[in-house]
């Protein structure tokens, strides 16, 4: 009995020393005391798209693209490491339930800055500005643009802002909405659809790919002004303010451009007017 309880002492004593020792080891490594100061533990869980080439991408345990950078950059500035970020799929449709369940803290997602969101969810930025497009197969001279859409076979995401307008601004379209953008790059490349409506972004990404070369173009005629936020819970203003303090940062730092020319150069997209964005005020 005192024998076991003595063993139990000494094995917990050694438990300790290691942990404070990996403990040490960590802040030693880790910066330290940036990471104390944020408030929000010792991990950040941020929403991502995970099949948006350029934009926000996995690949086995790597992600790439312009919104992970961004989310990285605003991320050390509210003091986590990279390693404590906790990548999120964020579809389309589920971005504000994600937020104001708490599942996700920043959502970097292509996210469109809208009045219908905000009655859910807070914004900082815009970060970027793209512009509603459309992709279609290579040969294809007959879609120039969203008035020549009638009768066509369209596709989209559920939740977006792309599936809205294009709903109110072409009635009588033959739109398939899916879940995710990469379902809508197949079922064009297979026929199914005749076209793909998003963000010019978005569809330089997947029009880049090797695999789609020759195949898809994007027409090039944007028809609405999307302005991407980060998004977080509704009326958080302390940390609102602290994701727009560090967009700026970025911004004037040459982070900013480097991430967007990382990440969208390769697909030959520059950015149009309204970039880099001025970032709204928190309120
Ligand atoms: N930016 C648009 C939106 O927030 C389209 C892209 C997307 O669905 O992520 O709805």
């Amino acid at each position: 009995m005192k024998t076991n309880r003595i063993g139990l002492v000494a094995a917990a004593a050694v438990l300790a020393l290691t942990a404070s020792a990996c403990g040490s080891d960590d802040g030693g490594s880790g910066g330290g005391d940036t990471g104390g100061g944020n408030g929000g533990g010792d991990s950040i869980k941020i929403g991502i798209k995970f099949d948006q080439p350029g934009l926000g991408l996995k690949q086995g345990n790597d992600y790439t693209g312009m919104d992970v950078d961004m989310a990285k950059y605003v991320a050390g500035e509210l003091g986590y490491e990279e390693d404590a970020i906790e990548w999120v799929q964020a579809p389309s449709a589920q971005r504000e339930n994600l937020i104001s369940t708490g599942q996700v803290q920043l959502i970097f997602a292509t996210y469109s800055i809208t009045d219908e969101r905000k009655e859910k969810v807070s914004f900082a930025g815009p970060y970027f500005v793209a512009g509603q497009d459309l992709l279609v197969r290579a040969d294809d001279s007959s879609i120039t643009g969203p008035d020549t859409l009638d009768g066509k076979k369209l596709c989209s995401v559920t939740g977006s802002t792309s599936a809205q307008k294009v709903k109110d601004q072409v009635p009588g379209v033959n739109l398939q909405e899916f879940g995710t953008y990469s379902e809508c790059v197949a079922a064009l490349v297979s026929n199914g659809v005749d076209a793909l409506t998003t963000d010019d972004t978005i569809l330089a990404g997947y029009a880049s790919q090797p695999q789609y070369e020759g195949k898809l173009k994007v027409v090039g005629q944007t028809f609405s002004e999307e302005r991407y936020g980060v998004g977080l819970k509704k009326d958080d203003t302390e940390l609102c303010q602290q994701v727009t303090d560090a967009i700026n940062k970025m911004i004037e730092d040459g982070s900013w451009q480097k991430a967007v020319d990382d990440n969208l150069g390769k697909a030959g997209y520059t950015p149009g007017a309204g970039n880099p964005p001025t970032p709204d005020a928190c309120s």
